[in-house]
């Protein structure tokens, strides 16, 4: 399919005057990586593939490598495949397209570390169960005048302020126009908290999809934030002290009624109800948008379970944040997302939930009245450091673990199956900032801390057997490895230096 598209997708970019297209995949660093073809080795790199060093697996975010045990090194080669399905051309840089890239070796097997085909796996098992997810991820960022390395904001206007869109009207407007005509569902787009902050969310679509639009969105404001002189950083810590820059990430599961699994709740449907949106613009105010229509009947409300969830919405939920300390080493995997995890800074430093409760790691947001489908969840202690991929896929495991063990409890089977211990049911939902309870009430509610930094969170994720089986067990230790090489490669740099380096790395 892939193949027979080649030459009148090649045709339609020529005829668009784009000459060449990148291919990206991000890296376990969660730096975007890219090879480019002239359009008229779209077709060869199609059919053969683009060469790409696997050593790529094993580069730190400031460019320097490792050799692991699974990765790194000069030997070996990669084949770069694009996925025409998304292929689009850009916007902001007149001449070119992109695509994302799938990673085969020489033999035509998928790499065991590609993380695209992570999130295809997880989503086949939902699928296997009748289940789909829908996903979105919120892109924040900040702008500073282009061509220099400190941080200065763009513009002066308040938080939420109208005064920042009109200081920076055009911009805004000229990436308006970027990110619709490249296809991307833009629901809300506004200034944020921080100085010269702004964010854009999008909507729901199925997690390989979020992701790449994820990869999309944030290339497509860096593009045209240049355009404008302006530089944006992703970085979870722009400024030492400041509110940081978030990549929450929204889920929301729907059962689709197909698929052959046993499968958990009380959904029925036929594929006919709304999609989550991407929830909010999660400022104050915001409110909740409807989504794709494409998600089947929600299972995160009209249930019996807390807050309206039903019995697999919940196990699901609970999964992730069960394993949400874990999760940390993909979803923020920096040095410098532990400078942003500050409590009472809306990042969901504390590992509980709650219902639109936006210190809680995971807030449950229930959609606006006649928009039932709009229920999902968004997971707020995840950056945009992260890899999109690992992120999404992830969490994907970690709520099947949760499913497995409502389908655990829910069998005649054995008592001893493992499934049972894990968590299909969520603690009771916080409703305040759980930064103002007292360490004794913190205890008795069960509400802990999320890793204060990026070892504590590297340690449990290399624990954790659920993400190592999903992984595989070379990314698994690859990711480790890496983590690992970061944390040495900052140790002993102080707030400022960290925020410093990693500033315009991602
Ligand atoms: N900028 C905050 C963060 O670090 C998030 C603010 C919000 O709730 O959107 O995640
Ligand atoms: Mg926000």
């Amino acid at each position: 399919m892939n193949q027979d598209m080649a030459g009148p997708v090649a045709a339609e970019l020529t005829a668009r005057d784009v000459v060449a297209v990148a291919l990206t995949w991000v890296d376990n660093a969660g730096v975007t990586r890219m090879k480019g073809v002239p359009v008229a080795r779209l077709a060869h790199a199609v059919k053969h593939g683009v060469g790409a060093s696997p050593t790529f697996d094993a580069f730190l975010v400031d460019d320097s490598t490792l050799v692991t045990r699974y990765a790194g090194g000069p030997v070996g080669d990669l084949r770069l495949r694009p996925d025409l399905g998304r292929l689009t051309p850009l916007h902001a840089q007149p001449g070119w397209a992109w695509a994302p890239a799938d990673r085969f070796d020489l033999a035509g097997r998928p790499h065991p570390q590609d993380c695209r085909a992570l999130v295809r796996a997880q989503t086949a098992r939902l699928a296997g169960r009748g289940l789909r997810c829908l996903a979105g991820f919120e892109i924040e960022w900040t702008v500073s005048p282009a061509g220099r390395d400190d941080f200065v904001p763009a513009c002066s206007g308040p938080a939420y302020g109208m005064t920042r869109v009109v200081e920076l009207s055009d911009y805004l407007r000229d990436l308006t126009v970027a990110l619709t005509s490249q296809r991307i569902a833009v629901l809300q787009i506004h200034p944020e908290y921080a100085a010269g902050q702004f964010e854009v969310s999008v909507a729901a679509e199925d997690p390989l999809g979020a992701a790449d639009t994820a990869v999309l969105t944030r290339e497509t404001v860096r593009a045209v934030s240049l355009r404008h002189g302006l530089r944006a950083s992703f970085s979870p810590k722009v400024l030492a002290g400041s509110v940081g820059n978030g990549g929450h990430l929204h889920l929301s599961l729907h059962r689709t009624g197909t698929g052959t699994g046993t499968g958990t709740g009380t959904g029925t449907g036929t594929g006919t109800g709304t999609g989550n949106g991407d929830g909010d613009g999660d400022g104050p105010g915001g409110g909740t948008d409807a989504g794709d229509g494409l998600g089947g009947t929600s299972l995160m409300s009209g249930g019996t379970g807390p807050c309206g969830l039903t019995a697999a919405g919940e196990a699901f939920v609970a999964g992730i944040l069960g394993r949400l300390p874990a999760l940390m080493a993909l979803g923020a995997p920096s040095v410098a997302s532990y400078l942003r995890l500050v409590p009472s800074h809306w990042a969901g430093a504390y590992a509980c939930w709650g219902l639109e409760n936006r210190e809680a790691a995971i807030r449950l947001i229930v959609g606006a009245e006649g928009a039932p489908g709009a229920a999902n969840v968004e997971v707020k202690c995840f950056d945009l450091a992260a890899n999109p991929y690992l992120a999404v896929g992830g969490a994907l495991a970690a709520g099947l673990a949760g499913l497995e063990s409502l389908e655990a409890l829910e069998s005649p089977g054995s008592p001893d199956d493992p499934r049972r211990a894990g968590t299909a049911v969520l603690p009771e939902p916080v409703g305040c900032d759980p930064a103002g309870l007292a360490g004794p009430e913190l205890a008795r509610r069960g509400i802990r801390r999320l890793p204060t930094g990026l070892g504590e969170a590297v340690a449990a994720f290399e624990a954790d057997e659920v993400l190592r089986d999903a992984l595989g067990i070379e990314l698994h230790a690859t990711i480790i490895a890496v983590r690992r090489g970061e944390i040495e490669l900052f140790a002993g740099e102080d707030q400022a230096e960290i925020v410093a380096r990693l500033r315009w790395r991602y």
